[in-house]
């Protein structure tokens, strides 16, 4: 983790990558080939592996956590619950004590981003095994909030909504989501953005919580099979707000901390992508995703704060949304998923490209 002074703000980034497995598909392809190898921090990309020599290393990146899945090298193994605590648990740490968080997860289509931000499937999505960062975190809320002392109370608010060319949709209404209308986002003079009539549900138990990530997660799923493909165009943001009252029984005002933490997954980077050339992204009707354009801008112009770039949060939904737990005090983590197979070199050169940013 990288913590940057600016002023009196302390702004925390910490990126990090996920190599999932070879799937069927990509080892069936001819010529397939793992491009991807890991030393500690280092990851490396061969660009043009097939014919070449097994050791030439065309590209080399640093991140702060490299989590490796890939089957030939058991002794790096990440699990889930090691991603979890690695990125998820910190976040959440920082949260209670007041801090706003944002994690998201960006990389193509495939290459394990709902994986890892939500859990392999719907049937498994609480198993030790599978569960990925969303369910973890609302467990671990819960084992937190057990442990404060007897005069302090929490209570916590969920919302969920997904944005689809640049439109905002409630993923948390529980009747008719076939005909969900766009929502807005307003500005409140003291909170800052926020959209205006999302739903947002008070839990008191850790069923609840996951009652409420379950119904979003169907509503997401419900919309994307009546639209083409929508779930790798759109992102989804899972957001708990947790108010913590210490001092309940000296009376009066007892201190009280709030904060916000976001759990973004990303609509698939080939939006983004150079490696398909325009006449061929205009007739796959992908377009570039303002929002996921801005957020490197905004993650970049963070990163370097000591240039005091203007940094351009009202350019995209997204980001404006997310600008009270982006920069600040706040802690933002990126975790970039990737495939090694020499199948997608040109889209995991562009993921590895677009997580640098931030460092
Ligand atoms: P995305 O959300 O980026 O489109 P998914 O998370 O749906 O991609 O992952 C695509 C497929 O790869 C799924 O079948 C998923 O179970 C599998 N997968 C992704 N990441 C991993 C991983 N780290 N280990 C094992 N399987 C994975």
């Amino acid at each position: 983790r990288i913590s940057k002074e600016k002023g009196d703000e302390l702004s925390n980034l910490a990126v990090a990558v996920r190599i999932r497995p070879m799937n069927s598909r990509e080892l069936a392809h001819v010529g397939a080939a793992n491009v991807v190898s890991v030393k500690g921090n280092n990851l490396y990309v061969k660009s043009s592996p097939i014919g070449n020599s097994a050791v030439c290393m065309d590209h080399i990146f640093q991140y702060d956590h490299i989590f490796w899945s890939c089957d030939e090298n058991d002794s790096v193994y990440s699990s889930q619950e090691i991603v979890y605590q690695t990125l998820g648990a910190p976040l959440l740490k920082s949260a209670l004590k007041g801090y706003n968080a944002c994690l998201f997860a960006y990389g193509q289509t495939g290459s394990g981003k709902s994986f890892s931000m939500m859990g392999r499937n719907e049937a498994d999505i609480e198993s030790d095994e599978y569960a990925g960062i969303i369910p973890r975190f609302c467990k671990d809320i819960f084992s937190h909030i057990r442990n404060l002392p007897d005069n302090s109370s929490a209570t916590l608010d969920v919302s969920y909504f997904e944005i689809y060319n640049e439109k905002i949709h409630d993923l948390l209404l529980v009747q008719d989501c076939s005909s969900k209308t766009a929502l807005k986002v307003r500005e409140h003079p003291m909170l800052g953005p926020y959209v205006e009539n999302l739903s947002i549900h008070s839990v008191k138990t850790y069923n609840e919580l996951r009652n409420w990530m379950l119904i979003g997660n169907r509503n997401r799923a419900t919309a994307a099979t009546s639209m083409n493909e929508k779930s790798s165009r759109s992102h989804s943001i899972f957001t708990i707000e947790i108010s913590l009252t210490e001092g309940l029984d000296e009376g009066v005002n007892g201190n009280g901390k709030r904060s916000r933490i976001s759990l973004v997954d990303l609509a698939g980077s080939e939006r983004l992508s150079n490696s398909y050339n325009s006449e061929e992204k205009i007739r796959q009707g992908v377009c570039i995703n303002k929002s996921l354009l801005t957020l490197g801008k905004v993650i970049s112009s963070l990163a370097d704060q000591k240039k005091k770039q203007f940094v351009p949060y009202r350019d995209s939904v997204l980001t404006w949304l997310l600008r009270e737990s982006l920069g600040g005090n706040s802690m933002t983590t990126m975790l970039a998923t990737i495939t090694p197979a020499n199948l997608h070199v040109d889209e995991t050169l562009a993921t590895l490209r677009y997580a640098c940013q931030a460092r």
